[in-house]
């Protein structure tokens, strides 16, 4: 900040109590000062700085703390920008939205986020405190960029037998009503001979027919989607996109300054190939198990599934081990996890064959493993 700044410059304020119109001088320190003859009148904090809807030419702006009415009139131009640099979150509801402007602070603001955490504790934690700040919309688009990189890798259309989708489609809304997710989620059966199933940020959930291949009972499957929906909750994936670089590409793929190209290689590895952490399995899995818990289904089969795909999985790329990695923890867990069922299965056996062949008979056997070299 250079002494210039630090002069402030002149405004009108009108205080909210006598509704007279004040001059007085502003100064920038550690909030906006405003004082009259050297005397402090208010201090509004930077943050909490809103614009109003301006009358030609004149800045207008109010503190959210302040009392109603009380507002300052800017019309010296470089105070008025002074004020913007200062105030990140001038924007008020009722201007024109301003794409540039939110650009730029988008960006800073995920700069400052992600040198403070940083700071604080590395990446892992400087991904735990941008991922829950990153705006729904922004990580609807990043979803829709994902989506698109997964359909690459796995290019057999999506497995549409009507019966089956049915049936999934009730999977989904018994999940989704017994999670209470935090937005809508769709699940999409896709053919693959990999066991697996994946979600991406917004809320959508590929499941490969690879895993209802090797699953035996419809719990198994469900508890799957089901942890899948905790990752979903938690934002697991924005997480490894941040902590493997990505927040300045988050950012410009909200904003549209990135498509195609590398940022979405790296969306898309990074929810393709990257592992989650122990303790993002561990929290999908307590999500599962507590949705599963209101269902009235047991959560012992999910580990009986991954187990019994232990035995045959090469660790290679895709492989649902690699991104979801068994820890002994985990294990543990999921052996000891209950058994016990308190309501009837949430699909008839009709409704569950369904499920099985939603990608045809032979539908898994001819779907090629990846593409992705
Ligand atoms: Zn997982």
């Amino acid at each position: 900040m250079t002494a210039q700044e630090n002069q402030g410059g002149r405004a009108t304020y009108f205080d909210g109590n006598v509704g007279r119109r004040r001059a007085v001088s502003l100064a920038f320190g550690p909030a906006l000062e405003i004082m009259e003859d050297g005397a402090l009148l208010a201090a509004w904090p930077y943050a909490e700085v809103r614009r109003l809807p301006p009358p030609g030419g004149i800045m207008r702006i109010r503190a959210l703390g302040a009392p109603k009415g009380a507002w300052l009139e800017i019309d010296d131009p470089q105070t008025q920008g002074d004020i913007a640099r200062h105030c990140l979150l001038l924007l008020g509801e009722k201007t024109a939205p301003n794409p540039e402007g939110r650009r730029r602070l988008a960006y800073g603001l995920a700069a400052c986020v992600m040198f403070g955490g940083f700071l604080w504790g590395g990446v892992p934690r400087m991904a735990d405190v941008i991922a829950p700040l990153i705006p729904v919309e922004w990580e609807k688009k990043v979803g829709e960029s994902a989506d698109e990189e997964v359909r690459k890798t796995f290019p057999g259309k999506s497995c549409k037998a009507p019966k089956g989708v049915e049936a999934l489609a009730k999977v989904s809304q018994r999940l989704q009503e017994a999670s209470r997710l935090r937005l809508p989620a769709t699940i999409e059966a896709i053919p693959s001979i990999v066991p697996n199933a994946f979600a991406l940020p917004g809320g959508k959930v590929f499941l490969l027919s690879g895993l209802l291949e090797k699953a035996q009972s419809q719990d198994e499957v469900i508890g799957v989607l089901a942890h899948e929906f905790g990752h979903i909750e938690n934002r697991d994936h924005l997480r490894r996109i941040i902590a493997t670089g990505g927040t300045a590409m988050l950012v410009g793929l909200a904003f549209g300054d990135m498509t195609g190209g590398s940022a979405m290689v790296v969306v898309g590895n990074s929810v393709l190939n990257a592992a989650h952490s122990r303790e993002n399995e561990a929290q999908a899995d307590a999500f599962a198990a507590k949705t599963l818990g209101a269902l009235g289904r047991p959560s012992k089969p999910l580990g009986e599934l991954l187990l019994r795909i232990t035995g045959e999985d090469d660790g290679g790329p895709l492989s649902i081990l690699r991104d979801h990695p068994l820890s002994a923890d985990r294990l543990k867990a999921l052996e000891a996890a209950d058994n016990s069922a308190t309501a009837p299965p949430l699909l008839s056996e009709e409704e569950w064959k369904a499920l099985k062949g939603i990608c045809g008979e032979r539908g898994a056997k001819r779907a090629p493993r990846t593409n992705a070299g």
